[in-house]
Formats: structure tokens, C-alpha cells, sequence
């Protein structure tokens, strides 16, 4: 089983294979190959064309996503990694609300045509809003603040040993297929001296897990959330999920377990406080 040292993955996400690698193929086309030819994807396209002038050339994207990984720390009004729509979609009155339902319907009727279905059947006919609604209740999460989830529930109990609340369900969205993914997350922290209320961690977890995501992030979010909310001297959090976008597309491989974890304090510095961690949630089963 995976060993844990820092933030690490076991398993795989389509996104690592996704990298392009048409540099050379881009060079092999002319041009006006590359303009012309009906290419399916237009991103892809642009890709390319991008990757043939000069001055991206000596350029490897694989040596700079540690500076682009976005801080996964809580933003000053708790909203943590905002999206650009986040702000709009918390201060929104009922007007705008029913607006951007009847977009989202709108939006979801074309996908119903688009996938050669009759959406003015009986069957279909409320699906648009059924399914725009199930959609902003899947992503909630965009709507809540990381202090009013821990509501002050910040105890000084002068406790200083691990605290760990496992088996937290997780339903979360993969932001690259919009497709579940669903899981357990184990939390375990150690305090300095102060507590939080053991059912505000499911709560931080259940907050970042209802956005769009892919399960480092997430367990990452989580991970940071808590050492920020109240510094504890160390926050370890794993995660082991089910990604419906490799079950049922994809590579279509059912029964593989997605496992990632992040360590923080020390947890990250002390093995042995590592261990105890991953023997109370079971996931050190050799
Ligand atoms: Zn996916």
C-alpha cells in the first residue's frame, strides 16, 4: 500500500494523459495543414499552433506545474479558491436565482437534443430543471464560507493528542469528465492545546467536496482548511475514492481504489505520528 510521505497519489486521473505531446507532430504539418484541417478539437488545435512559434519552443510544460498549482490556502472571506461565477452565485437575490436556473435548463435541453433525444417527451419534460437543480445542490459547496462551517465550535481543552474521525462519505464531482467520484476521507489532527467540534470535519470535507474537483485538490483543501482554521500542530488527511469517469468510460477498469493523502506538521515531520495515523484508519495494510 502506498506509503505516505508529503502529498502523494496512488492510482491514476485521465489528466496525467492528457499532457500534449504533438510538439514534434506539430512541426511535422504545415502550417496551413495545421489551420485547415478539420481537427475535432479546436483546442487541440490551438495547442499546436501555439507550441510551433520559436519562442515557446525550448519550453517543457512538465517543469512548471509547481509554480502553477493553485494555493489551496482559505481566501480571506473563507471561500477558498473561488471560482470567477462564486461571488455572483452567493450574492445573487431570487431574480437572478431563477435566471440562472432557466440558463442551466436551457443549457441541459440542448444536451438532451444534442445527445439525439426528444426533450418535449413526457419522460423528459422535467428533466431540464430536475437535473439544473441536482447540478447547483452537487456543487453547494461553492456557496459556503469555512467560518461559518466551524461557527466558533473552537474549544481550548488543553488536549493534546491525535483525534481522528474516519470514514467520512464523500460524493464529489471530477471537474474533468462532471462525472462523481465518491469515497472515504479519514481526518485525523493533533491539537495544541485547542479542539474543534468533531462534526465540523466532516463539515469542512462535505464544503470542499461539493465543487467541482479532483481528489488531490480536495484532500489538499481539506488538509490546509483545518491547519489554517485553528492551527493544530499537525493535520493528516487520506483519502480512498471510486472515479465513475474510469469505471464507466475511459479505461473502463472497475474495482480500482484511488488513494491520496496529505500531511502537514508533524505528521509530515515524524514518521512514527504518520503511522499511528494510517494504522487507526487502515489504510497501513501490509
Ligand atoms: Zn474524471
Amino acid at each position: 500500500m502506498a506509503s505516505i510521505t508529503g502529498s502523494s497519489t496512488t492510482g491514476t486521473d485521465s489528466a496525467s494523459k492528457r499532457k500534449p505531446k504533438d510538439k514534434k507532430r506539430g512541426k511535422e504539418k504545415p502550417a496551413e495543414d495545421v489551420s485547415t484541417s478539420p481537427a475535432p478539437l479546436t483546442d487541440g488545435r490551438a495547442i499546436r499552433k501555439r507550441r510551433t512559434r520559436p519562442g515557446n519552443a525550448a519550453r517543457n510544460p512538465r517543469d512548471e506545474p509547481a509554480a502553477k498549482t493553485p494555493s489551496p490556502v482559505i481566501d480571506f472571506d473563507g471561500l477558498s479558491r473561488p471560482s470567477s461565477g462564486t461571488r455572483s452565485r452567493i450574492d445573487e437575490g431570487p431574480e437572478q436565482a431563477e435566471k440562472r436556473l432557466e440558463m442551466m435548463c436551457g443549457a441541459v435541453r440542448t444536451l438532451l437534443e444534442c445527445v439525439g433525444e426528444d426533450p418535449d417527451r413526457e419522460g423528459l419534460l422535467g428533466t431540464p430543471s430536475r437535473y439544473a437543480k441536482a447540478l447547483l445542490f452537487l456543487t453547494k459547496g461553492y456557496q459556503d464560507h469555512v467560518k461559518d462551517v466551524v461557527n466558533n465550535a473552537l474549544f481550548n481543552e488543553g488536549h493534546n493528542e491525535m483525534v481522528i474521525v474516519k470514514d467520512i462519505d464523500i460524493y464529489s464531482l471530477c471537474e474533468h469528465h462532471l462525472v462523481p467520484f465518491t469515497g472515504k476521507m479519514h481526518i485525523g489532527y493533533i491539537p495544541s492545546n485547542t479542539v474543534i467540534g468533531l462534526s465540523k470535519l466532516p463539515r469542512i470535507a462535505e464544503m470542499f467536496s461539493r465543487r467541482l474537483q479532483i481528489q488531490e485538490r480536495l484532500t489538499k483543501e481539506v488538509a490546509h482548511a483545518i491547519m489554517e482554521i485553528f492551527n493544530p500542530q499537525g493535520v493528516a488527511v487520506v483519502m480512498e475514492s471510486c472515479h465513475l469517469c474510469m469505471v464507466i468510460r475511459g479505461v473502463q477498469k472497475t474495482g480500482t481504489t484511488t488513494i491520496t493523502s496529505c500531511v502537514l506538521g508533524c505528521f509530515e515531520r515524524q514518521s512514527k505520528t504518520r503511522n499511528e495515523f494510517l494504522s487507526f484508519v487502515g489504510v497501513n495494510r501490509t
